[in-house]
């Protein structure tokens, strides 16, 4: 219980993106008496991460992109990663699936789309890697619907733009699977915000949380009011620090001993925009290429037709830049002032083993918006500089972590950290991202709350977890049957 100052909740949820509004459903489907809190420090809940236009909106299953099949030392294609966040995002659809019949979510065709996803490699290397990982992928269920083509009458059918005014007689090579997704994933907040609130939680918009602290078992969380400056104190017995970029900082101002020694790398997003209607409309697919000699895993390059509020936009990049600042509305003392004495040694210990990184993204920084095109041109020959502009999207800030010996290495996953005792849990780091965030979320309330989870409220959107190697495929056919029929999604379903 809280004293006289402080109001007192079951949950209190710090931000208003996708990690939180997930967290939101799912307590409440799990303990729909609990009461919850969530706040926002900007004026509506997704204008960070989860907004449409500040992330790539791909609903990540292993089908295209290449980073998640590394080819191995003994030669082959490690497939474990891809099959891993293919049943995770099975799980998100699943999930979604759940809300739409439940009448929580309204109108998916607003947040989730069937688009192909397409793998694109050029030379002799990259093409037998791909077909390496086409025979290693295809005869696994998730991955049943992918076709491998060198041929070039049918390249030129799957992605007609990229083809046009391509000369030259480097091989090239694509996959193409129609169990692809484009997700509006600021959409998918609101969306499951607006449910949290039917359901009773309060959403403080312009809400910032600026404190953390133990009182007895609870947590005490003050919070300013961003429009007059009053502050309010809340205490609650379980914080999740949905925070996006400035979780770290939350999670480093809540002490516990979990947080330390970690640090936060930001990494800033750009996109080439189409604005010629007429070659949007031409190109229809997600196209994932190789990364660039020490690019970060999550920027491969790639060309992604896509529908946002109800528009079509085809979209290129990300180009990376460095900036200091850890949300897009945030400060430029962030980085600063996450460097704390106990996670020092993890910045020294990145900033010199990673030099390749460096180097990268200083490239990145200093690539003009021709030489950008000039990217770009790989994918579309013909692309004219009048064509295209410049989109800011969001921030990543990349997880520094504390190794073996405590020796600081840079982590692209999306990291759990949460305090012995449950009560107190935060997300750093950014990729898969939104696409896993149920799964994710699960992970945390199993450890957080074991006996409320150990009912099995969600064991039937969760089969997977459990299927036994011989049932998966089963148990994932009746699944994409489901996910077709009421997510309207036309590239699943046991027949295809
Ligand atoms: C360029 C780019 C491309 C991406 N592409 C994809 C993709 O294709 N597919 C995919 O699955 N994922 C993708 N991601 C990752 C995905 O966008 C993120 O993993 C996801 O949106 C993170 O959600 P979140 O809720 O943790 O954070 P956010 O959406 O950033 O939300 C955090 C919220 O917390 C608020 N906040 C922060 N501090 C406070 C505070 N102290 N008090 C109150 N509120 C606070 C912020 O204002 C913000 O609204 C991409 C990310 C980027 C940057």
């Amino acid at each position: 219980m809280g004293d006289d100052s402080a109001s007192t909740v079951d949950i209190v949820l710090i931000g208003g993106g996708i990690m939180s509004a997930t967290m939101a459903t799912m307590i409440q489907l799990m303990r729909p008496d609990w009461s919850i809190a969530m706040f926002e420090r900007a004026e509506s809940v997704a204008t960070e991460s989860s907004n449409a236009w500040n992330n790539a909106g791909t609903g990540h299953a292993g089908l295209c992109e290449l980073n998640y099949t590394p080819l191995q030392k003994n030669g082959s294609v490690s497939t474990a990663k891809a099959l891993t966040v293919n049943t995770q995002f099975q799980e998100s659809l699943r999930y979604w699936a759940e809300l739409v019949q439940r009448g929580s979510l309204v109108q998916p065709d607003r947040f989730i789309r069937s688009i192909p996803h397409v793998s694109y490699v050029s030379g002799e290397t990259d093409v037998a890697f791909l077909r390496k990982r086409y025979d290693a992928l295809a005869h696994k269920a998730p991955f049943r619907t992918m076709v491998f083509s060198d041929d070039s009458d049918q390249l030129v059918q799957w992605a007609p733009l990229m083809f046009e005014g391509r000369g030259g007689s480097t091989p090239i090579a694509m996959t193409r699977s129609v169990a692809g997704t484009d997700v509006n994933f600021g959409e998918l907040t609101a969306q499951l915000v607006q449910s949290a609130m039917n359901g009773g939680m309060h959403l403080f918009t312009r809400h910032q949380v600026t404190g953390l602290s133990r009182r007895g078992d609870d947590w005490r969380v003050k919070v300013v009011n961003r429009d007059g400056g009053g502050k309010k104190f809340f205490d609650a017995r379980f914080v999740f620090v949905g925070a996006g970029g400035t979780a770290l900082h939350l999670l480093q101002a809540s002490g516990i001993d979990e947080a330390k020694g970690y640090g936060g790398f930001p990494v800033s997003g750009q996109f080439l925009h189409c604005t010629d209607p007429e070659l949007i409309a031409r190109h229809a697919a997600k196209v994932y290429g190789q990364p660039q000699l020490n690019a970060p895993p999550m920027s491969m390059p790639h060309l992604d037709s896509r529908v946002i509020d109800g528009q079509r936009v085809l979209l290129f990049g990300p180009f990376a830049g460095v900036e200091p600042r850890f949300l897009k509305a945030g400060s430029w003392t962030d980085l600063f002032r996450s460097i704390k004495p106990n996670n020092l040694r993890t910045y020294l210990d990145v900033a010199h083993d990673e030099f390749g990184l460096t180097k990268y993204l200083i490239g990145q920084v200093l690539l003009k918006q021709g030489a950008k095109m000039d990217v770009l041109r790989d994918f579309i020959p013909s692309a004219q500089d009048s064509e295209w502009v410049l989109h800011n999207a969001g921030m990543r800030v990349q997880t520094l972590k504390p190794g073996a010996n405590r020796h600081g290495k840079l982590e692209f996953g999306t990291e759990i950290v949460s305090s012995a005792d449950g009560t107190i849990a935060g997300l750093l780091g950014a990729s898969p991202g939104a696409s896993t965030a149920v799964s994710i979320v699960a992970h945390i309330l199993e450890r957080s709350f074991p006996a409320e989870m150990a009912r099995g409220v969600f064991d039937d959107i969760f089969p997977l977890r459990t299927a036994a190697a011989t049932d998966y495929e089963r148990t994932l056919l009746a699944g994409e049957d489901i996910i077709r029929d009421v997510l309207g999604l036309e590239g699943y379903g046991s027949n295809i």
